[in-house]
């Protein structure tokens, strides 16, 4: 077999050209970043078992109705996807205020937020992904009103879903962050992946505020058994 044409390296995926235009081979890395790329380490079995969750995670909300890249998984750490223009906007998702949210508002780590918070951050690392407004959206071209309308609603539904399927699964889904593309339909999908990278999960039994954490801020705050909690993570999953 030829290799594959190397398309792109992110910090955690690589992803590659198939034989099919549409359709691209994304791997998933063990490497772990934080703080912009500042901490740098390795989880190991990560690039598998995010691969593993996500695939989970994306085959439920297809069959709920919500547009998604996945195509199938070739190998555990390998995921083909449909090739999509990525909207460069990360839409953040919050439950529960946590992270950043605490830092820049002064709000109390735990707080309910009731709606959800919807947020968008520009997706560019040279800026540090700052916290955009809707007219800084429109002004910079990122998206049109019509797209942002759609993401904020597909983004509304993704979270209904998720966060009961976690409540199912004995875990609370804190905050999120997900990313959209456009097919070749001009439809808006849901890509990149949906794993402890990149939610922040608690153990919903769990009132320890160091126990409970089942996701990257193990690793962002060196809170120890990163990988013990990644594979509780997919455990609870595959059993849902
Ligand atoms: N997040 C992410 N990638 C980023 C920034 C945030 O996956 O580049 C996720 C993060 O894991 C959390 C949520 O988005 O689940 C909200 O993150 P926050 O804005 O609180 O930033 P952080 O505290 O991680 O810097």
């Amino acid at each position: 077999m030829t290799a594959l044409q190397k398309l792109y390296e992110g910090k955690a995926k690589i992803l590659y050209a198939t034989a099919d235009p549409t359709v691209l081979l994304a791997c998933y890395k063990d490497d772990a970043t934080a703080f912009n790329a500042q901490k740098r380490g390795t989880i190991a079995g990560k690039g598998r078992i995010n691969c593993t969750m996500a695939a989970h995670l994306f085959r439920k909300l297809e069959a709920a109705g919500v547009p998604t890249h996945f195509v199938n998984c070739p190998g555990p750490d390998e995921m083909l996807v449909r090739a999509l223009t990525i909207v460069p906007l990360e839409v953040i998702v919050r439950n529960i205020a946590a992270g950043s949210l605490c830092k820049q508002t002064g709000l109390a780590l735990g707080t309910e937020l009731n709606p959800p918070l919807v947020e968008f951050c520009y997706k560019n690392d040279d800026f540090g992904d700052p916290l955009v407004t809707e007219g800084r959206i429109y002004a910079m071209k990122l998206a049109t009103p019509e797209q942002v309308r759609e993401i904020e609603t597909l983004t509304r539904r993704i979270n209904d879903l998720l966060r009961e399927f976690f409540q199912q699964c004995g875990i609370t889904l804190v905050d999120f962050k997900i990313e959209f593309g456009i097919d070749a339909g001009g439809r808006i999908v849901l890509g990149d992946e949906i794993s402890p990278d990149t939610c922040r999960l608690w153990d919903a039994q769990e009132s320890d505020p160091v126990a409970r954490v089942l996701d990257k801020d193990r690793f962002r705050q060196d809170l120890g058994n990163v990988e013990g909690a990644y594979q509780r993570v997919l455990d609870k999953v595959l059993a849902n």
